[in-house]
């Protein structure tokens, strides 16, 4: 049993009887799938998706904690999982350096999708380059822009997308799950670390001397694009930093949301 600091309701590790390699692909079996990877290690997790779900396998990065240890774990294991991000335009310098590092240090690409230029180009003509703090409808369009069209695009025919998604981030991301069927997109989503607090991810972190964002050691916590991410006080839930002006804000851009 892996314990990080979560007490989930866990179940037998075992597949259910009757199901075979490549029966994990489709809705039907998500719940199934969850109780199977439920106690296993978040690196069990990610062998047992790529022996049982066949096509293409997508791990969205975003460069925070979790994904950096994902990612090592990816490497180290070698596993056949396509590694992209989104490249907004809008990260931080650090963030930049971090992703060249990491590259450096694993010897592997990073694949970077971007926004679709003419959708670019037309939203900053109508809203401007510091639109998003106008309205909430304006910002949900940047990152619809920036983000969630540019994701959709690299998840597209994809059987599986692996997130570093934590349940104890907030409410929202606790009512999600370890694995699930993502209805819109039409394929699995798996959130390896969902069980693990943030404090176990910083100690596996250090352990393993994985290299994380150097705005980390100033005080932000989850880091997004630069307008939109501010460092958070002790004791200040991580994800306040993001989009902090909107009240009543869901602390989202809008991938993990069900649409
Ligand atoms: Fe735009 Fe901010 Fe969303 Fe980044 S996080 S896509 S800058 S609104």
């Amino acid at each position: 049993m892996f314990d990080h600091g979560i007490d989930l309701e866990r179940a037998e590790p075992e597949s259910p009887p009757n199901l075979t390699p490549g029966d994990y692909s489709g809705a039907a079996h998500a719940d199934d799938f969850a109780r199977a990877l439920a106690a296993l290690s978040p690196q069990q997790r990610m062998v047992r998706l790529r022996r049982e779900v066949p096509g293409r396998i997508v791990f969205a990065h975003g460069f925070g904690v979790e994904g950096q240890l994902l990612f090592h774990w990816i490497c180290g294991q070698d596993l056949d999982i396509e590694v992209v991000t989104v490249d907004t335009g809008r990260l931080f310098p650090e963030t930049y350096e971090l992703w060249a590092l990491t590259e450096a240090r694993y010897g592997r690409r990073i694949r970077a999708i971007y926004p679709e230029r003419v959708a670019l180009e037309a939203l900053v003509a109508r809203d401007g380059i510091h639109g998003l703090y106008e309205s909430k409808a304006a910002r949900a369009a940047c990152c619809d822009v920036r983000k969630g069209r540019p994701l959709d695009r690299a998840l597209a025919g994809a059987a599986a997308w692996i997130a570093g998604l934590r349940a104890d981030q907030t409410e929202m991301r606790r009512a999600g799950r370890l694995i699930g069927f993502d209805d819109a997109r039409g394929l699995l989503k798996i959130n390896p670390l969902y069980d693990w607090t943030r404090a176990a991810v910083l100690a596996e972190v250090t352990a393993l001397e994985v290299p994380i964002n150097a705005l980390h050691a100033r005080g932000f916590a989850s880091i997004g694009c630069a307008p939109c991410t501010r460092a958070v006080g002790p004791g200040e839930p991580e994800r306040n930093g993001r989009w902090w002006w909107e009240q009543g804000g869901s602390r989202e851009c809008g991938l993990h949301v069900k649409r």
